[in-house]
């Protein structure tokens, strides 16, 4: 039988650009064509329960259990418009996906007439069956009742998926007893303690502003490969990651991909998914390919953190079905191919005011900083003091394998200022004085004033895991195939902790003064700024990141370096996580959150473990083989006298699959082992360490034989084909 790798070749050119599944138009005529919006509300509800709606859309207020069932017939009516059949509670379990059940929009009506009908009550609260989703012991499963409830902050959307067409409602996800079961609900209550923190510091600095709110700017990568190739890679088809895999003779050393021009087929496929993501109000922005082959990136313009993350994981769900229709598949797997660059999901992440004010961009409010730099000082010391519960954030086994790799960021947590923020700090720390000085600082009459900092590229550290970038934080080290939502909660939280342990301190100097004048304000908040930028000092790095210098560096500084997830997640439980995520999880919710990302680390390094087994022995080894017998025969024709080179190469070749057995053996061992051990701890560790170890070890003995063995016998498509090929 011929080899299905040349099969693929015979196939002859490579599928053309699929056209024609979409109409164009333009931008703004077709954006958010699929969101219950706030035009489309303003048409079709009644003022007053507009206003609540509006109100409920902004948090102010609940919306009225009386006005359910006018708006939920408005939003069937709608949905039914644009060829709906069901609805359903969208929502965000802790499987790090979302999740939805669709019921149709039927009741009867006669006994033998059916109609559509969707009440109030079915569009508050639904009730699926919360057994199957990962609760992390927080819940029997003879008492799984959980229940969703719509979410408002959330627009609702029409998903289309093939011929289905489905009312989508953003929703949270407790369990009866009221344990937060989603990402969600934590991720608001952050964005509420941070709104609270942040108010008060700026009823303090005498800024205007009512509500305060993070702004979340994602920017996505991905890779894109052939789906006819990826069909024949079990690990790709099964976990989106290769298991296997020699280094082909170009891989990204030339850097032609970077910013290159897009090939059309790939350009299709972005139109077609950006289209349908304007449809649901995603605003895409930027596209552009990335450093490795067939990587890429897609960026929208950022939102309010709550939007910004519900659109990234629609997103994501659409970048995948997308590709299908194209024959393409969408990787989002943080480390698809070994010693190519991984994808990231840098998270652009900034604080800003109703008032329109980004607080973190001193340009905004020339005449008066000190927020900005309380801010700036609350940040460094949240990282510094929880760099532990931030790497457990982005922590998981695809990640695992990015960090520290090709171009990302190292699992060291550090922050990167650049030199004009780093210059102004240092003034405050080490100086300390208040008088006017002759750099870019000055803070003379109680103004202080942080001259407009650099937005220029030239300024920026691209290997820093958390770089400040002139007015925001790009936290670089979260995965692409993550969702955000636990990284923003973690970092809303430790920073609104900061916030308010700096203002009870300033508070505290201000006691005296019942109406502090501005000069007075500045004298209360610089030994309290001061105090904390010395204490996180360690946290700054501006040297290269990705240096084995800096591994040293710091562990001097005394920073983890976590570079097993598994290592990391038991931050989610320490006493300072407790402290700070007060009001957003109780300690038995952070510990089932705890139990729930160990246990799917576990799982993940399981199923690459199996899936190696199963590769090596009934694809590989079949394949080495057959080639060791063909050289054996031919070394008996010729004699292995007449032909020494031929028979170093059947001894090379022998015992390479002898090591790749052997080191099956030892997978196949510490799996069954490591499996058996009952405490989840010690298991997590188990499989970080020694089942990873043994599966990297196979690894390389297999990519060996790869570079062996007759290339029409090799079964899996090569890197050269996954990562050219398309
Ligand atoms: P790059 O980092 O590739 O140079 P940009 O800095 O222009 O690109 O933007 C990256 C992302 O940061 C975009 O999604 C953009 O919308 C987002 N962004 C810009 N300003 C903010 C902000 N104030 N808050 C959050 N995200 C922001
Ligand atoms: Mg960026």
């Amino acid at each position: 039988m011929m080899n299905p790798r040349f099969q693929l070749y015979q196939r002859g050119q490579q599928p053309t650009v699929t056209k024609g599944t979409f109409t164009q138009a333009i931008a703004s005529e077709k954006f958010g064509a699929q969101v219950f919006n706030r035009t489309i509300m303003q048409k079709m509800l009644p003022k007053e329960i507009y206003v609540n709606v509006i109100n409920a859309v902004e948090g102010r207020e609940k919306i009225k259990p009386e006005y359910a069932d006018t708006i939920a017939l408005a939003m069937k009516e709608w949905a039914i418009n644009l060829g709906a059949t069901h609805y359903s509670h969208w929502f965000q379990p802790l499987t790090g996906a979302s999740a939805e059940k669709h019921d149709a929009f039927i009741d009867w009506s006669a006994p033998d007439k059916v109609i559509e009908k969707f009440s109030g009550k079915q569009l508050i609260q639904g009730e699926p069956d919360a057994s199957s989703f990962p609760s992390g012991g927080l819940r029997s499963t003879y008492e799984a009742r959980g229940y969703t409830g719509w979410d408002p902050t959330s627009p609702v959307f029409v998903w289309k998926a093939g011929d289905g067409v489905t009312l989508c409602i953003p929703s949270v996800f407790f369990s009866w007893t009221g344990e937060v079961l989603d990402a969600k609900i934590p991720l608001l209550r952050s964005e509420k303690k941070l709104n609270d923190a942040v108010l008060r510091l700026l009823k303090l600095t005498g800024i205007e502003a009512h509500q305060v709110y993070t702004t979340l700017g994602l920017e996505q990568e991905y890779f894109v490969i052939d789906r006819a190739w990826r069909s024949l890679r079990p690990d790709l088809l099964l976990i989106g990651r290769t298991v296997f895999g020699a280094n082909p003779p170009k891989g990204q050393e030339l850097q032609d991909h970077y910013f290159g021009s897009v090939k059309d087929r790939i350009l299709s496929y972005m139109a077609d998914f950006e289209h349908t993501a304007f449809m649901l109000g995603i605003p895409v922005k930027t596209r552009h390919n990335e450093v490795a082959p067939a990587q890429h990136e897609v960026a929208p313009v950022f939102e309010k953190s709550s939007a910004a993350i519900d659109h990234n994981i629609l997103l994501m769900e659409l970048m995948r079905q997308t590709a299908a229709k194209h024959q393409l598949a969408c990787l989002l797997h943080e480390k698809p191919f070994k010693d190519i660059n991984g994808s990231g999901k840098h998270s652009n992440w900034s604080i800003s005011t109703d008032t329109g004010i980004n607080l973190l961009d001193p340009s905004e409010t020339p005449e008066n900083n000190i927020h900005f730099l309380i801010l700036i000082t609350a940040i460094l010391n949240a990282v510094y003091e929880h760099s532990a519960l931030l790497r457990a954030a982005i922590g998981s086994a695809a990640n695992d394998y990015r960090l520290g790799g090709h171009e990302a960021p190292p699992a060291i947590i550090s922050v990167y200022l650049g030199n004009d923020l780093e210059g102004v700090l240092d003034n405050i720390a080490e100086k300390g004085s208040h008088t006017r000085t002759g750099s870019n600082l000055k803070y003379d009459l109680g103004l202080v004033v942080v001259p407009e900092l650099t937005k220029d590229n030239t300024d920026r550290n691209r290997t820093s895991p958390f770089a400040f970038t002139g007015n925001k934080f790009e936290f670089r080290a979260v995965g692409s195939s993550s969702s955000p939502a636990l990284p923003i909660t973690v970092l809303n939280a430790i920073v609104a902790d900061s916030v308010n342990r700096i203002l009870d301190e300033v508070e505290e100097n201000l006691k005296n003064h019942k109406k502090p004048s501005k000069a007075e304000l500045v004298e209360a908040v610089l030994p309290v700024i001061r105090k904390y930028l010395k204490h996180s000092k360690g946290v700054r790095f501006h040297g290269d990141n990705y240096s084995q210098a800096w591994v040293q560096e710091a562990k001097r500084r005394g920073l983890p370096n976590i570079t097993k997830s598994v290592h990391a997640f038991e931050a989610l439980v320490d006493k300072k996580t407790v402290a700070a995520f007060q009001g957003i999880l109780q300690k038995n919710e952070l510990q089932s959150r705890y139990e729930i990302l160990t246990d799917i680390y576990i799982n993940n390094i399981k199923i690459e473990a199996k899936l190696m087994i199963d590769m090596f022995r009934t694809q590989i080894l079949p394949a080495a083989i057959r080639y060791q017998r063909d050289l054996a025969d031919s070394l008996e024709e010729i004699g292995s006298k007449a032909a020494p080179r031929q028979n170093k190469l059947l001894n090379e070749l022998t015992k390479g699959i002898e090591a790749a057995l052997k080191n099956l053996d030892a997978v196949e061992d510490v799996l069954e082992a490591s499996l058996k051990i009952e405490s989840l701890e010690k298991r997590g560790v188990a499989f970080g360490e020694k089942v990873s170890e043994k599966c990297d070890d196979l690894r390389e003995s297999v990519d060996h034989l790869e570079t062996l063995v007759d290339d029409a016998y090799w079964p899996l498509p090569k890197y050269r084909e996954l990562l050219f090929l398309v």
